[in-house]
């Protein structure tokens, strides 16, 4: 289908876009990735785009003392070919790696993934075991959240009308620190079925960190604190790391569809959490 007539606007600079966004009639484009299907199959139908791509102060990414701050409209390929995350948040690295196709990562960028929330998206499981935050920008105000507070519900948000990101910021992982990204994925779309981010600390035999975020799995991503609470403290013997992440999907509402049933994602879910933290630990110092 042919998306419905829209006005196109490319400002650029980001005082600009705010005030064109500011009654929040107008949508921002900024991949186009998740919004041009959307408006092709009539499911959106916004009267005015407004493009994010010209605004120079969007782009970046950059370190500031212990946090890396990375403009709405980096690339998932700027991500993953970035030396400064590489070597200080690998594991957004990793995961930007997991995301779609070489296309996707060349037009898709971290704003639009989060702002967009599909719940089988691969970038929330990660920054919710980063414990990201993100800065949101109006006409009127500027604040700053984390992303647990951000992801609202299955493709909502705590963004407000007229409301953009503006940044995501990450911290610098700690040195000893292992991490990795698995997934089970859709193999038409390449979304997680499953996702799981996890990181960890190790120390004078004891697990003394660890951080798991999930995805695919629920209508909203979200942070299993009860697999990272039975894991620190223990010596993280596979033994461990088994017991703990057979907990991920306790008590959680799993999505069910026609590429995997509730019961099978909360399968993978624990399979996928023990692979995630066995991979972690293999790489911690
Ligand atoms: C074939 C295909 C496969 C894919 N596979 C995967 C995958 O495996 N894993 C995965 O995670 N994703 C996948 N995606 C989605 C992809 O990552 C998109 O890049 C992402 O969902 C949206 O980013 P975008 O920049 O294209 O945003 P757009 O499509 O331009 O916008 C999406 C939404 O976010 C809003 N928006 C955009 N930028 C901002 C901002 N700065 N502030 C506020 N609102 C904003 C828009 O108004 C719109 O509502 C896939 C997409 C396609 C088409």
């Amino acid at each position: 289908m042919i998306a419905q007539n829209f006005e196109y606007i490319a400002p650029t600079n980001l005082g600009e876009a705010l005030r064109l966004l500011g009654d929040g009639e107008a949508k921002a484009l900024a991949g186009g990735m998740s919004l041009i299907p959307l408006m092709k199959l009539r499911l959106a139908m916004p009267e005015q785009l407004v493009d994010l791509g010209r605004i120079a102060d969007l782009n970046y990414i950059r370190q500031d003392g212990n946090a890396i701050r990375i403009g709405a409209t980096t690339t998932h390929y700027q991500v993953q070919s970035s030396a400064l995350l590489r070597g200080s948040c690998p594991l957004l690295v990793e995961t930007a790696n997991h995301i779609g196709d070489v296309q996707v990562r060349n037009r898709g960028t971290i704003g639009g993934s989060v702002a967009h929330a599909d719940p089988a998206a691969d970038y929330p499981a990660a920054l919710l075991a980063l414990e990201a935050r993100v800065v949101l920008v109006s006409a009127k105000s500027e604040r700053e959240m984390t992303v647990a507070d951000f992801f609202v519900d299955t493709f909502t948000t705590a963004l407000e009308p007229g409301e953009l990101i503006r940044e995501v910021i990450v911290p610098v992982e700690d040195q000893s620190e292992g991490a990795s990204y698995q997934k089970v994925l859709q193999a038409a779309s390449g979304f997680a079925i499953v996702g799981i981010a996890a990181r960890m600390r190790q120390s004078g035999g004891r697990v003394t960190f660890a951080r798991v975020g999930v995805t695919g799995l629920a209508g909203k991503p979200y942070r299993a604190n009860n697999v990272e609470q039975a894991l620190e403290g223990t010596p993280g013997s596979p033994a461990d790391i088994q017991k703990a992440a057979a907990l991920v999907a306790d008590g959680v509402d799993a999505n069910s569809d026609l590429h995997a049933s509730a019961h099978y994602r909360k399968h993978l879910a624990g399979v996928y959490t023990m692979r995630a933290l066995a991979v972690a630990s293999s790489r911690t110092a």
